[in-house]
């Protein structure tokens, strides 16, 4: 979720609805706002905070003994990985998965273990001696079934290992034994890869690293780091439970319906969900194959994108169209955002489910939590460290703040 639920006034002509004619009118003289200037304001990252600290209220006493004097770290640190998608462009996939680009439910074509995923979605590249440029392997050259074995040992090793730093290559030596191997006769001097997983989005692979090596913090005792995985969790198990971040139409661009990402996971909590959601959600539970479970929660997710489209699409075309979009002033900017009873009447015919995606969140992200200490043998907590910032961390979370000030997303826009 990424709250952007604030739209310029600048930005309202692009907008499917059709203005307001009649009041109200916002009668500021207008100047000129980017997008980026008013639509990251701090009060904005409502869900995720509360989804975090909701998740802490309900961990077992052996657990709040840690987690409750820390639940202002979780809470701020919750939106942390929205801000990284200013600083890296490995950061914006983490956040989604193109869902429908895996064909249709049940997606039996999409692996579902990372490396499985990556092998199938990336080339290998040679450069030879006179400077030619080929592709080796993957995309339009599969490899034979009888070296998939072989090449999935040699591509763990070599390749994935590698993968999310910002250069591209791969050692040649490695790769020509590997194809000496094979008896092929390419002799390159050069090598790099190709990755065309990440632009569709690698959510669920990325819970799986992210609760072993969260379980792995707790076998450790270490206090900085299960916080800082618990909170990052946190952000993206809540990403897991918004539909819209399982479609490749994450903002309706595809379907005449822009600006209905933040209508859903951003403008509605904030109206409604401090007066009247409930969010009780029980202990947490323990999850047997986690693996699985995080799939599950995208599936889930995915079941939900046509109803979240067609009744939006729906109630735009029965409900008064002067009573639909409404300014408001947000930091001294007038924006436009979908009026109250516009939003009531959407969530109403969704009958709740917004408030029901925020529970099974809360609820996912506590049993994430809680699993990951179980698995790591419910270690002791009372005595932990008490987690102070490195001067190293420091820096890095200033400098985080600051590409985040300077408002610019690397990668998918600013809808996903
Ligand atoms: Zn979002
Ligand atoms: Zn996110």
């Amino acid at each position: 979720m990424h709250f952007r639920l604030l739209i310029p006034i600048s930005f309202l002509l692009s907008f499917t609805a059709p203005p307001p004619t009649s009041p109200p009118t916002p009668q500021t003289p207008q100047t000129p706002q980017t997008p980026q200037t008013c639509t990251h304001p701090t009060w904005g990252f409502f869900a995720h905070k509360r989804i975090n600290r909701l998740a802490t209220m309900t961990l077992p006493p052996e657990m709040m003994v840690f987690f409750k004097p820390n639940i202002d770290y979780l809470t701020d640190h919750a939106v942390d990985p929205d801000m990284r998608r200013y600083a890296s462009k490995h950061e914006g996939p983490r956040h989604y998965i193109d869902l429908d680009n895996y064909g249709e439910p049940p997606f039996d074509q999409l692996p579902r273990h990372w490396v499985d995923a990556l092998l199938t979605h990336t080339e290998i590249w040679m450069v030879n001696a006179a400077g030619d440029t080929s592709l080796l392997i993957g995309g339009r050259k599969p490899l034979q079934e009888v070296w998939q074995r072989d090449y999935k040992h040699w591509f763990s090793r070599q390749v994935a290992s590698r993968f999310y730093q910002d250069e591209e290559t791969i050692p040649v030596d490695s790769l020509k034994t590997f194809l000496d191997f094979m008896g092929r006769k390419e002799k390159p001097v050069a090598a790099f890869y190709r990755e065309h997983l990440s632009e569709h989005g690698v959510l669920p692979w990325n819970l799986q690293r992210m609760q072993r090596q969260l379980t792995e913090a707790f076998r450790q005792r270490d206090s900085r780091r299960i916080l800082k995985l618990a909170a990052d969790m946190g952000h993206y198990i809540g990403d897991a439970h918004v539909p819209l971040h399982t479609t490749s139409n994450y903002n309706g661009q595809k379907t005449g319906q822009h600006g209905i990402h933040g209508f859903w996971e951003s403008r509605i909590p904030e109206l409604f969900a401090d007066d009247t959601y409930d969010y009780f959600v029980g202990k947490p539970e323990y999850v047997e194959r986690t693996e699985d479970w995080f799939w599950q929660a995208v599936f889930d997710s995915n079941k939900l994108v046509d109803s979240v489209l067609n009744f939006e699409k729906a109630l735009r075309r029965s409900f008064p169209q002067d009573r639909q979009m409404c300014p408001d002033m947000r930091l001294g900017t007038m924006v436009v955002t979908p009026c109250r009873d516009f939003a009531a009447a959407y969530q109403e015919s969704l009958n709740n489910m917004i408030e029901r995606r925020l529970r099974a969140a809360i609820h996912a992200v506590s049993s994430a939590w809680y699993t990951a200490w179980v698995d790591a043998g419910e270690p002791d907590l009372s005595n932990m460290d008490k987690p102070l910032m490195s001067e190293e961390e420091r820096k890095e979370e200033e400098e985080l703040r600051k590409t985040f000030d300077r408002g610019r997303i690397i990668g998918r826009g600013e809808d996903h």
